[in-house]
Parts: structure tokens; sequence; C-alpha cells
């Protein structure tokens, strides 16, 4: 008794405070990195909509520029893996082995890609907030133009949708078909995914959420927990589908009878073929 007693036999944990000082280091750097982001999406999203509205509301230009805040910033979060790679871990080898480390090289990782995924958010965010803007600007500027064939009476249009629409005469009960120019749907079909992208960004944060769960466990030993979380993810990926055409054919109601299709498809691309290469189900 007491001769393997476990206390005996623990070996302590190496907590030197050089090691310890060198992990603070790394941590003050992460947490650098973080605010850099923050501070570079904030003013990147400022330049993108001055320039919107500077070149008189023209989304492919303000493109030019999300592409190259976006590639900056992407850079910005590759300096990790390199830091960690080239500076950080050579440091730490001289007190622990590689295996002990797997914590603080998660640390960056696990950083990086939540960074990844909210530099996503990014391009949503503000091609939203144009799509908005421009989709309102073209609204307006049609209401405006709008006349009866018969009587050339002014028509109103309806404001929620920018597509064919048949409009009834208030003066000669004519019925009006409204159709915007062609470049004009082109751009407002765009414009549209945009704006119901934007609107149901939430869900797709948990979408990326529950993936990036997914990807932190370990396929052979956590196939229980796997399955699980594609429950999870099954649920809110439908979630964000169903809300995403909701919004979507509420722009484009003449293809509303579309709206359970559409999310259908979207899970067969999006979750069920990934759920048969990781699960086989
Ligand atoms: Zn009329």
């Amino acid at each position: 008794m007491g001769l393997f007693n476990t206390k005996r036999n623990e070996i302590p944990k190496q907590k030197s405070p050089e090691f310890l000082a060198l992990v603070s280091r790394w941590d003050n750097y992460l947490s650098k990195i973080e605010t850099r982001f923050y501070k570079a999406l904030e003013q990147g999203e400022k330049a993108v909509m001055e320039n919107f509205h500077n070149s008189n509301l023209d989304i492919d230009t303000a493109s030019t520029a999300i592409t190259g805040i976006v590639k900056q910033v992407d850079n910005l979060i590759e300096n990790i893996d390199d830091t960690y790679r080239n500076k950080v871990l050579p440091s730490f080898l001289e007190y622990k082995e590689q295996w002990q480390l797997k914590a603080e090289y998660r640390k960056g990782i696990s950083l990086a890609s939540r960074l990844h995924s909210e530099l996503k958010d990014f391009d949503t965010i503000v091609y939203g907030k144009m799509a908005e803007e421009f989709f309102i600007h073209t609204i307006k500027k049609l209401d405006k133009d709008v006349k009866c064939t018969q009587c050339n009476a002014s028509i109103t249009i309806n404001k929620e949708i920018l597509h064919a629409q048949y409009i009834t005469c208030n003066y000669c009960n004519t019925v009006n078909t409204f159709v915007p120019s062609d470049d004009i749907s082109m751009e407002s079909r765009r414009a549209i995914v945009s704006i119901a992208k934007y609107k149901v960004i939430k869900e797709h944060q948990a979408v990326e959420r529950i993936k990036r769960k997914i990807r932190s466990f370990n396929k052979r030993k956590e196939r229980e927990s796997i399955i699980k979380a594609f429950e999870e993810r099954e649920r809110l990926e439908l979630d964000y589908w169903t809300k995403f055409y909701t919004e979507y054919y509420k722009m484009l109601p003449e293809f509303e009878k579309d709206l359970e299709s559409s999310v259908q498809q979207k899970m067969k691309h999006y979750f069920y073929d990934d759920r048969m290469k990781s699960l086989k189900f």
C-alpha cells in the first residue's frame, strides 16, 4: 500500500518562469493581431463605402477596393502561422518537446480560423450595405419614370421588388407591364443576393461556428461527438437557407414557389454531400 502512490508517480509539470514568459509573449502577439484585424476591417469598410459613394454607387469599382483590403487582411492572418513556426516554436522547443506544445499551436490555428471566417463576414457586410443603398436608389429612379402606356398617368411600382411586375393604372385601369431594363435587372439580381445574405448573417455565423467545431474533433476517436455536431449543423444549415431564401424571394415574389426546392438544392450541395463524405451516410 502506498508504494505506487499516484501522487509520487506523477511527473511534475514543467512550469519554468522562462517558458511562461514565452507563452505570455505569444498570447500578447495573438491579441495584437486580433486588434489590428478589427482596426483594418473598420478602416477598410469606411474606405470602401467612400469609394462607393464617390463612384456614384458603382459596386464594381468598390469591389476592387474590397479585394485589396481582403488580401491585406488575409496576409495579416497568415502571419500567425509563419510567426509560430519561425519564431515562437524554436524558442518553445528549448523548454518542451513538440508534442507538449499542441495547445500553444492550437491557439494560433483557432484564432486564424476564426478571423478567416470573420473576414468572410466583412464581404457580406459591405456588399450588403452597398446593395441596399443601390437597391433603394434604383427603385427611386425607376419610380419617377413609370407612366401608364394608355393615359400617361404616373403609376406606382412596388418598391419592394426590382423585377417584372403588372400594375393596374388607377385612372384608366389598363394593366401595365413594367420590366426594368436588362442591365438593371442583372445588377439587381446580384444586389438581391447580397441583401439577403446580409440579412441572415447571424444564421450564417452559427453555421460557420458549428463547422469549426466539427473540424476540431478527432475523426477516429470522437465519431459520436461528430455525429451529434452534424445533427446540430443540419438544423442550423436548414434554418440558414430557409431564412436566406425567404428574404431573397421577398424581393422576387413571382418565384416564391421555388423556395422549397432552392433550399433543398443548397442543403444537398452544402450539407448532405459533405456529411456523406465525412460520415458515409
Ligand atoms: Zn392609365
